[in-house]
């Protein structure tokens, strides 16, 4: 990163004078193609039109109405992109009431007493969506750790796999006769009778999801008040990851009522599970294909979901999940690998009718078989016309390997990644594979050394806080995780795989904006790019490595507006006689 002694670059006359806002003695970090930092920032209509000196800023670009902010050394980074959420889950899903943090089988036991107070007896007691890797026994709850209530039926969601009490067996006429579901499994215990896990048999459970549905103005309240939380945390742009119709709808009405408060990306996931002829004719007949839309609401990419999850056991791994897979995720066949939801045939035919519709393709593929499951693909549709073009992409592939990597750069294949998995999921992960087949967990180094181009997200989902939401979408505790790699142990998992601030804010700026088409227009300060900003409250180049998790924005900007102001923001001054360094 060098700082620049060189004058200002400006647009020329028509947007060079009477800028809305100026930006002077900060540490403007630009992520150019040069990783140039400057001191003066200019802002007019919802673009950038100067950079450089302070001193060259404010004489060219200031006229009488011009907000001065004198940042006193604080960083202005370019507009912060999250490339993985999904906004309305999350939205809804605290909108009627706040979600206990529960990190242990006790706080989840504790959770059920007090719901039981409150709760009718003979009513439903769902634990919401808590992931096994995360409790700090690292094991899935059992019908005992969930009997501490016997007068209401209780369930524990962890996805693909609940959990159920005795009296919630009894009322869903669950028992050892009980025949296995297709594709499920009603797990036994020593005793051979069901010992409250059901591995993709939740349906069994009679009424455990009668919750009431909510209003189309509670959807878009929920919705616009999550995107307004992700302008807070510094984000401008966000990839909401798994989009239906329905939810479509959503967004559009929040933008033509003037209350979309980022720009979003939206992918596709139509429902893969249906025979392939169905799926097919679906993309047919859809009117949407990427970047479709402008630049503040539009298509991203299409997605199929390929397999399950590492948090549930259900992530299709090369290995077996082994004896370890039993205690955490209530396995009950050690050579299991996990779950390929679409077979290869029909991945490569759902893909072959929507890339000629002009979609960008992406698969979940958490699991290192379904990432080489979902580069098969690829490599079959490269082979019949160059599929760099398309910037597809792998999503999520927490199990990585040389090989993959290898056939990723030659396809010119991105990678959505959720660093944040690394800091809570691989102390769990580690006992199940062992450590040193965690070795390409997320190997941000091997990727970016690659010149293969990798997008942060955080795969959001549950919850509204930045810090504790399943998973946090705090994009400076992400970059954080990026650069440090350590674990909720403590531990810095493989050191070689660290990766620097820079490149950990590039992938949270210039590498999200190329992966969404969007890096002509944003991802970096640039002259007449987008004046999407965000102010922190120190310097991002030279503060402590451990306190960029504790950065806070002070100011997010988004195309020119100030979306989000902090109590201790700098406050800004028309007064022509700032003075600038
Ligand atoms: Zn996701």
């Amino acid at each position: 990163m060098r700082t620049i002694a060189v004058g200002l670059l400006a647009t020329g006359v028509a947007l060079a004078a009477n800028a809305d806002f100026i930006f002077i003695n900060g540490r403007v970090i630009s992520m150019d193609a040069k990783d140039t930092v400057f001191a003066g920032l200019a802002v007019k209509g919802e673009r950038i039109t100067a950079v450089g000196r302070a001193r060259d800023v404010l004489a060219k670009e200031q006229g009488p109405k011009t907000q001065v902010f004198d940042l006193q050394g604080r960083s202005v980074l370019p507009g912060l992109i999250d490339a993985h959420v999904h906004a309305l889950d999350a939205g809804l899903s605290e909108f009627r009431g706040a979600l206990p943090p529960l990190d242990s089988i006790v706080a989840i036991q504790n959770f059920i007493r007090d719901k039981a107070r409150t709760t009718p007896k003979g009513e439903w007691i769902v634990v919401p969506r808590t992931l096994p890797p995360r409790l700090v026994e690292m094991r899935m709850p059992v019908k005992a750790d969930l009997d501490v209530v016997t007068d209401h039926p209780v369930a524990f969601d962890a996805s693909y796999v609940w959990s159920a009490n005795s009296m919630a067996l009894r009322i869903s006429g669950i028992t050892k006769d009980t025949p296995n579901p297709p594709g499920g499994e009603v797990v036994k215990g020593a005793d051979g009778e069901p010992n409250g896990i059901l591995r993709n048999a939740a349906h069994l459970l009679k009424g455990a999801e009668s919750t009431a549905p909510f209003t189309h103005e509670e959807e878009l309240s929920a919705l616009e008040g999550m995107l307004r939380g992700y302008a807070e945390a510094g984000l401008t742009t966000v990839g909401d990851r798994a989009v239906t119709a329905p939810e479509v709808s959503l967004f559009e009405e929040l933008k033509r009522l003037g209350r979309l408060p980022v720009r979003v990306v939206l992918t596709w996931r139509p429902n893969s599970s249906r025979p392939v002829e169905e799926v097919v004719k679906e993309i047919g007949a859809s009117p949407w294909t990427t970047n479709q839309g402008d630049k503040w609401l539009k298509f991203g990419s299409f997605k199929v979901t390929l397999d399950g999850g590492q948090s549930v056991g259900t992530a299709y791994q090369r290995m077996p999940y082994g004896p370890f897979g039993k205690q955490l995720y209530g396995q009950t066949n050690p050579d299991f690998r996990g779950t390929l939801f679409v077979d290869p045939d029909k991945l490569y035919k759902i893909f072959a009718a929507a890339r000629p519709k002009g979609w960008q393709l992406t698969a979940h593929s958490q699991g290192g078989g379904a990432v080489d499951t979902l580069l098969d693909v690829f490599e079959r549709l490269d082979k019949e016309s160059p599929i760099a073009p398309t910037r597809s992409h792998v999503m999520h592939a927490s199990f990585q390997s040389p090989a993959a990597m290898d056939r990723m750069k030659r396809m010119g294949i991105l990678a959505d990644v959720q660093p944040g998995w690394l800091h809570y999921d691989s102390p769990a992960l580690g006992r199940v594979f062992g450590i040193d087949n965690l070795r390409d967990f997320f190997p941000l180094r091997s990727y970016l050394d690659q010149g293969i181009v990798v997008a942060g997200g955080s795969d959001h989902m549950i919850g509204h806080g930045k810090n504790n939401a399943v998973n946090p979408f705090n994009p400076f505790f992400n970059m954080w995780m990026s650069i440090t790699r350590r674990t909720t142990e403590g531990k810095v998992l493989f050191e070689h795989q660290r990766i620097t601030r820079e490149e950990a804010l590039r992938m949270y700026t210039a590498g999200p904006a190329y992966l969404q088409f969007s890096e002509k227009a944003t991802g970096s300060i640039e002259v007449g790019k987008l004046a999407d900003l965000v102010v922190i409250d120190r310097d991002f180049t030279s503060c402590p490595e451990d306190d960029i998790r504790k950065i806070e924005p002070l100011i997010t900007m988004i195309g020119g507006k100030l979306v989000y102001t902090a109590s201790s923001a700098p406050v800004a001054t028309t007064k022509t006689e700032a003075t600038a360094k």
